[in-house]
């Protein structure tokens, strides 16, 4: 106990812990299977970094995205913790250097691409050491339900049967209850702790809107009662993108876009430039996501429908982390609906368009819907609450006029 708090203290130079950390840092101490639900930038890493510098000997991490693994192995190794990846990016004699390390025991946390499970090798050089516990970051990336499934954690149903007694951690940010029972059932956790995070976010102002063929009027003057002040605007597209942000420079807002096609290095100065607030407002597309952690983002904008009530409430999630209110405004009309149906019938027919489908007629209900915008977020997660009634524009506003729109949209999607 005083060895967990002296280690938050001095090595991760944390005053408390956050909301629910202390209890999923128990749970792996106490040798648990663990299920954890929390916001993206709630402290998820913590959970587990923690418990394995209390515990002797190691822990495993199974992440998606080589840049996050990379950059948690920076972050431990200026706070003086020995950590090490397994991954494509390493050469062969890194690779070997660092199993050495394993063996040696000279390690606390080894980072691994999910795609080393398949090798049988590999899984018998894991199981020669001595794991403490296994992590899957990202955990909803096991499951087709999600929205980020990926090929490679299918792999992940290995661990139970090669380490039977060692527990699993899993770590997501969104997860409808089919996705989180999809979870335990491909990792094969039977009774795990689940710890799960309220939904609701009390310090987001929601608001959602028909886009008029002067969307950009419409975002000017959202935008007029954030001067100087952080935030992100989404547009559906990279070229979007680059003409919205000439645009609002035009207005004497400091803003500069973001998206995929851009090379890392210009990628990297925008984001340097928003932490230090040097500009106010990055114009992107859904590229500016995983792993943004900016405190004080006051407003998050989306120029046209998102895909799933997911991405949606991960990308306003990126708003307010620090507490105080922020605002969301989401416009929309009747024609991303059929961009979008477009982009999912351009993929090979599959469950996977039913799903998406069935995700977009979700994102289309929750913007023409009159019924409180917390609540439905909160419904979708398959969690209860009260409305609002004082931070969404369908609690304040009350009837909207423009049905006839709502109409078209649904009809579309039929
Ligand atoms: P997540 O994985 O849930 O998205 P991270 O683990 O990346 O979030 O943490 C987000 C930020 O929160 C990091 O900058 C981290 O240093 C900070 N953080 C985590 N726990 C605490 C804490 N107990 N007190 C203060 N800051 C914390
Ligand atoms: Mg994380
Ligand atoms: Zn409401």
């Amino acid at each position: 106990m005083d060895k967990t708090y002296d280690i938050l203290q001095r090595v991760f130079g944390h005053h408390s812990f956050r909301a629910n950390q202390e209890e999923a840092v128990n749970a792996i101490l106490a040798h648990k299977d663990l299920m954890m639900i929390l916001p993206t930038g709630a402290g998820k890493s913590l959970c587990y970094q923690l418990p394995s510098l209390v515990m002797e000997g190691m822990s495993v991490v199974i992440s998606p995205l080589l840049a996050l693994m990379h950059d948690q192995i920076t972050a431990l190794s200026a706070f003086g913790i020995k950590a090490a990846m397994i991954s494509s990016m390493q050469s062969p004699s890194q690779i070997q250097e660092s199993m050495q390390a394993c063996r040696n025991g000279e390690l606390k946390l080894l980072y691994v691409a999910p795609e080393r499970l398949k090798g049988e090798s590999f899984l018998n050089f894991l199981q020669s050491l001595c794991i403490n516990f296994f992590v899957i970051d990202e955990a909803h990336c096991v499951s087709e339900w999600g929205h980020e499934f990926r090929e490679d954690y299918r792999q992940l149903f290995r661990l139970k049967h090669y380490f039977p007694r060692t527990p699993i951690a899993a770590f997501t940010a969104t997860a409808t209850k089919i996705v989180e029972h999809d979870i335990l059932h491909q990792l094969g956790l039977s009774h795990p702790l689940i710890i799960r995070a309220k939904v609701e976010r009390d310090n987001l102002n929601i608001k959602a809107d028909y886009r008029n063929a002067n969307g950009r009027e419409q975002l000017l003057s959202f935008l007029s009662a954030f001067q100087n002040e952080s935030g992100i605007v989404y547009t559906l597209t990279r070229k979007e993108t680059e003409s919205l942000a000439l645009f609002l420079e035009g207005y004497k807002v400091r803003a500069r876009s973001y998206h995929a096609g851009l090379s890392t290095e210009e990628k990297n100065e925008t984001y340097r430039a928003f932490l230090n607030d040097e500009i106010d407002v990055v114009v992107a597309t859904i590229a500016f996501g995983m792993g943004i952690d900016k405190s004080n983002i006051r407003f998050v904008v989306h120029m046209s429908l998102p895909k799933t009530i997911e991405n949606y409430y991960q990308e306003i999630g990126r708003a307010g982390r620090d507490g105080l209110s922020a605002s969301t405004l989401l416009l929309f009309s009747a024609s991303d609906i059929v961009e979008h149906k477009r982009r999912i019938s351009e993929q090979p027919a599959s469950e996977y368009q039913k799903v998406a489908y069935e995700k977009l007629e979700a994102m289309a209900k929750f913007a023409t819907s009159q019924l409180c915008r917390h609540q439905q977020i909160a419904t979708y997660f398959d969690d209860t609450i009260l409305t609002c009634n004082t931070r969404c524009d369908n609690c304040v506003e009350g009837e909207k006029q423009s049905v006839d729109i709502s109409n078209e949209a649904l009809k579309l999607l039929s």
